[in-house]
């Protein structure tokens, strides 16, 4: 089932986001998973695709296997960056005969060890190019990224609506946010979004804290900002690993709880992984069906 026709029916849509295994690591230890995600019953489930597309065999089988055994609707992230077109064509022919009808469209980020990594070698810069090419090749229903603060490459957040804007003109049926940690970023994104003329829905993107090093590695990544609030709780538990995670469990929960109250179109849960902890979130948001 293609993504978009759930939200037409019904928001908020829930999903949960997974990622491959590192090659190293048998599939069954996502496979054990799976059965738990399974019975949080999502909207849908997407897997993303390794930096510079490592693991992309990995992503394909796994988002496969969601949906022909688990009978949950998946999604396969789909990064650009570095590849030919021939390799692009060659990923979505093989996603389409996997039978996946959704796919998260993104330009990618470059090799850690490459800072000045150049765009330009592969076929498409941005994601709204390979946006363009898969609206003429198939008809996957396609999802891509935005930032509610900017995304971090970018000067201003206007400079990056105006990118995002012209990314869903060119045929993006829904967007997935990057994570935040205040509400509030997200609520005057959405303003400014929809005064842009973004008229598609748009999932909010939650990460529970789980670990304070992990995150401030993310957020130092992707450019979001961390709230003192967090900062002080990221402190006060940082030598008590079990009280930290509750910490990011309530954290998250009110965040989700809030993102509901006020009519957010979906909510997107980074789980990271982990079942339980993700189970604990559903069940303190009563979102549990
Ligand atoms: P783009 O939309 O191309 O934007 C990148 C930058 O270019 C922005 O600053 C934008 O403003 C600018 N830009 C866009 N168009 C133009 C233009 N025409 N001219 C000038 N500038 C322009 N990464 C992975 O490697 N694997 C994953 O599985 C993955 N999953 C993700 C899931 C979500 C929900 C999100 C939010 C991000 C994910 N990422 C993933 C990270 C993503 O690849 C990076 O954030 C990457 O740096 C940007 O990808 P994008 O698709 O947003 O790029």
């Amino acid at each position: 089932m293609k993504i978009i026709e759930m939200f037409n029916k019904k928001r908020p849509v829930l999903s949960f986001e997974i990622f491959p295994p590192r090659p190293d690591v048998p599939l069954d230890s996502i496979y054990a998973h799976l059965e738990q995600f399974e019975a949080l019953r999502p909207d849908f489930i997407s897997v993303t695709y390794g930096a510079g597309g490592s693991r992309k065999g990995r992503t394909l089988e796994i988002a496969s296997r969601i949906k022909k055994l688990h009978g949950i609707e998946s999604m396969a992230h789909f990064t650009c960056v570095g590849h030919t077109r021939e390799e692009t064509d060659y990923m979505l022919k093989a996603m389409h005969s996997s039978g996946l009808e959704n796919i998260l469209a993104l330009r990618g980020d470059p090799p850690a060890d490459q800072p000045d990594f150049d765009f330009s070698r592969g076929a498409y810069k941005h994601a709204s190019e390979l946006v363009e090419h898969i609206r003429k090749v198939n008809d996957f229903c396609i999802a891509a990224a935005a930032y509610a603060e900017g995304h971090v490459d970018s000067r201003r957040l206007s400079e990056d609506l105006a990118h995002l804007k012209e990314k869903v003109d060119t045929g993006v049926d829904f967007l997935i946010t990057q994570l935040f940690f205040d509400n509030r970023l997200f609520f005057d994104f959405i303003e400014k979004a929809r005064a842009a003329g973004i008229k598609c829905p748009v999932s909010a993107g939650i990460m529970p804290i789980f670990k304070a090093d992990q995150i401030k590695s993310i957020a130092l990544k992707s450019g979001c900002s961390i709230p003192a609030k967090v900062v002080i709780m990221m402190d006060k538990y940082q030598n008590d690993p079990e009280d930290m995670r509750k910490a990011g469990i309530e954290y998250a929960s009110l965040q989700i709880r809030e993102l509901i109250d006020e009519g957010v179109d979906g909510i997107h849960l980074y789980t990271m992984n982990r079942p339980k902890s993700t189970r604990e979130i559903m069940d303190s948001i009563s979102l549990l069906r």
